[in-house]
């Protein structure tokens, strides 16, 4: 007999008081941290050195295992949520939205139909309608929440597909077009690359897309080639923070017929910030948005939001169709969030934004997204004033591209080395027209000019 089949099978899932305890102790730590630390990039040889034979027949010891995740595989990971983190676009998740994760976490909530999960999918929609309304959308959009941005522009731009397809081939699967700028994410290349799509790239005068752009590419089209059936606009895009012509864009996306879709998946929460709010206007006519929670709406990762204008298209275009879910498909005044976007079991990861933004109120979020654009244009003053430092382009939103007189390449490189080493903070360089720049991103509203000036402190 193995030692194996004498155990009790239900073992693993009896309560275990220490274990909890000890679980408990390391998130009140961690929760309670003025700030958490940056901690470091981890080398891949030592960390599988260090995991080496753990999965085994008869386990190890929790304890020891906790103590594994605290010393060794936690400090390999540079923290997005540290106010010091400047790099790529970090994430500030509140500790209301933190720590109802960890309730959604222990009770499996899920937000898939809403035969199972009505309560979930309710206070998902809440957020999903506080989103719509700051983007100005009407009562019928609606969405549901994926785990990032890309996930959410290929939902979506599967359904710009899919109806544009109905509009200019009556359903047949011919080759169709989708409008963009060299500025658009990498997300929205990769997604047109999956639903093999041909993407029809629009020249910019400038570095925004704007309806001239737009109109003068839409003339060229020589009446053989595939027809363009929707164009995707960036609210904020993510390497300079550049919002598009939303509303000249729309005006045309209208006079053609063609689907909307704007991906806001950084700048969505600037909707909430007076100071740049007009830069937005024309967003309310889109067709679809993308606008992701765990970037500058403060929740934990992983979660986006995709909203439609009209997600009965969504419905059509996302549904499965098997006999064991036809039970979810008997009430079609309701439409569930597995059926609009490619997924069918999905965690309800909209639950942390929903308490974190009922307990704290919409002014508070208010309050921290224009804590970033202040310091932006705090951050921005200094670098004018600074005779080594210049701003490669007026800042946006909250990011800020500068660059050091006479720097190259390797001297961005050895600064972040450098940085993260001393834990002053974690900043990476981005390419702008060509040239290697120094780039910061703020979204936690705990970073501060100090913070900003120990970087280049150290230049
Ligand atoms: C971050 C970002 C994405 C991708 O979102 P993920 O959540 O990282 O998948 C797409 N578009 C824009 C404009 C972004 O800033």
């Amino acid at each position: 007999m193995s030692g194996a089949s004498e155990l009790n099978p239900n073992s693993m899932h009896l309560f275990d008081a220490e274990l909890t305890k000890q679980v408990f102790e390391y998130m009140r730590d961690r929760l309670s941290m003025p700030d958490v630390p940056l901690d470091f990039p981890g080398d891949p040889k030592e960390l599988a050195q260090a995991l080496s034979g753990l999965i085994k027949p008869e386990g190890n010891s929790a304890t020891e295992i906790l103590k594994l995740y605290d010393e060794v595989i936690s400090r390999a990971v540079v923290s997005g949520d540290s106010p010091r983190f400047m790099a790529f676009i970090p994430t500030a998740p509140t500790k209301a939205a933190l720590l109802f994760d960890m309730i959604v976490s222990c009770a499996s909530i899920q937000g898939i139909s809403w035969l199972e999960a009505a309560g979930s999918i309710s206070a998902e929609n809440q957020v999903l309608r506080w989103m719509s309304d700051v983007a100005g959308l009407p009562e019928s959009a609606g969405g549901t929440f994926v785990s990032g941005g890309s996930a959410a522009n290929l939902a979506a731009l599967t359904v710009a597909r899919d109806s544009g397809r109905q509009r200019v081939h009556g359903g047949k699967r011919l080759p169709v077009r989708i409008a963009l700028s060299q500025q658009a994410h990498s997300s929205i290349g990769n997604s047109l690359g999956i639903l093999d799509i041909e993407p029809f790239i629009v020249e910019t005068s400038d570095y925004a897309m704007t309806k001239a752009d737009l109109d003068r590419a839409l003339s060229a089209i020589d009446p053989s080639d595939a027809p363009v059936v929707g164009v995707v606009a960036t609210a904020g895009t993510t390497n300079a923070g550049i919002i598009d012509d939303l509303a000249g864009i729309s005006a045309t996306a209208q006079e053609h017929g063609i689907w909307f879709h704007v991906d806001a998946a950084y700048g969505g929460a600037a909707l909430l910030a007076p100071s740049v709010r007009d830069q937005f206007n024309g967003i309310e006519n889109a067709d679809s948005i993308t606008m992701d929670p765990h970037k500058w709406w403060f929740s934990p990762f992983d979660v986006a939001a995709i909203i439609y204008r009209n997600p009965k298209l969504a419905a059509v275009v996302h549904t499965q169709d098997a006999s064991y879910l036809d039970v979810l498909h008997e009430d079609d005044s309701l439409i569930n969030p597995t059926d609009l976007a490619y997924h069918l079991t999905r965690r309800a990861r909209g639950l942390p934004i929903w308490f974190s933004v009922v307990v704290n109120g919409t002014d508070a979020y208010r309050d921290a997204v224009e804590a970033s654009i202040s310091l932006t244009n705090e951050v921005a003053d200094f670098i004018r004033e600074h005779e080594d430092l210049e701003l490669v382009i007026e800042p946006s939103l909250s990011i800020v591209l500068w660059r050091r007189k006479g720097w190259n390449a390797k001297d961005y490189r050895d600064l972040q080395d450098q940085l993260i080493q001393s834990q002053t903070a974690f900043v990476t360089p981005t390419s702008w027209q060509g040239e290697t720049v120094g780039r910061f991103a703020f979204v936690h509203p705990g970073t501060t000019i100090e913070m900003v000036k120990e970087v280049f402190a150290a230049l």
